[in-house]
């Protein structure tokens, strides 16, 4: 049965049979044994179906490894201790994200904003008051209300503009009444600002009231006693002075605030503040 050719006719099955086997014959002769082939062809078959199954098991294993690990990163997140989650903060914005969802910086006021910081991130001057009062509770932004205009012009008759330095309180969220901020709520917000510090990377931190400085430094002593000399903390110059809410009150204090801001701003020199 040559399929170039036209067909014979074939009388009965027996002759049919005889061409069939004929051609298979031929076939065979050119194209080798078809059973072998098709032996070959199911064996092909078989281990392509089984290389794919081994695929699909391989992806199924490699995403089921991805899940596995997602799951695993997620868990041990949740499963950081605060101080963990605090230092596994590589940046401000890391780190005001966590400040946003962490209820251990909250007052006994409701509903307050969050006041994390301000200013340049890489200032070499960082300033550290106690807390946001009204006006930076509703900005979300630490001294803009009275005091921190006063603060804003003691830093421009140094020669600092709010954009040059970076500007942080002991607390983020405002305490009710403006009273001062409690021994246990400083001691709460104290990892989030070292962490904030640490980031920020200052070589002067300049305190500005009692509060600031007892807290930072972790002395109970008078502000008097802690103003006018260069403190050495964690690898960096740590100033203090008079607070310009109290300066505000007491303008009496504004010349020894002046001597202060005057040093601070030789040892900034020094120190090779850009
Ligand atoms: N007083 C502070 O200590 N911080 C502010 O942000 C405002 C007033």
């Amino acid at each position: 049965m040559n399929l170039n050719q036209p067909f014979e006719r074939v009388s009965n099955t027996k002759d049919l049979i005889d061409k069939v086997e004929r051609f298979i014959r031929q076939q065979q002769e050119i194209y080798g044994d078809f059973s072998v082939e098709i032996a070959q062809f199911q064996q092909i078959q078989a281990s392509q179906s089984d290389s794919e199954k081994n695929s699909d098991n391989d992806n199924t294993l490699e995403a089921s490894i991805s899940d596995q690990q997602e799951t695993s990163i997620a868990n041990s997140k949740s499963e950081l201790s605060l101080n963990e989650k605090i230092a596994a903060c590589q940046t401000l914005d890391e780190l005001r994200a966590l400040c946003t969802e962490s209820e251990e910086l909250l007052t006994d006021l409701d509903g307050t904003n969050l006041v994390f910081g301000v200013g340049n991130p890489e200032a070499d001057l960082m300033v550290i008051g106690e807390a946001p009062g009204y006006n930076e509770d509703q900005q979300g932004e630490p001294f803009v209300g009275e005091a921190g205009q006063l603060l804003d012009k003691i830093m421009a008759a140094i020669n600092f503009s709010r954009n040059d330095i970076y500007i942080a309180n002991i607390l983020k969220h405002r305490p009710p009444n403006n009273r001062d901020p409690k021994q246990e709520e400083r001691q709460r917000s104290l990892p989030f600002l070292m962490r904030q510090i640490e980031l920020v990377d200052p070589k002067l931190i300049l305190c500005v009231g009692k509060i600031s400085a007892t807290t930072i430094l972790d002395e109970d002593t008078s502000l008097s006693k802690l103003r006018s000399k260069i403190h050495s903390f964690h690898g960096r110059e740590l100033m203090a002075t008079y607070h310009p809410a109290a300066l505000l009150r007491n303008p009496k204090w504004k010349r020894p605030t002046w001597e202060d801001v005057q040093k601070l701003r030789n040892r900034y020199d020094e120190l090779g503040g850009k």
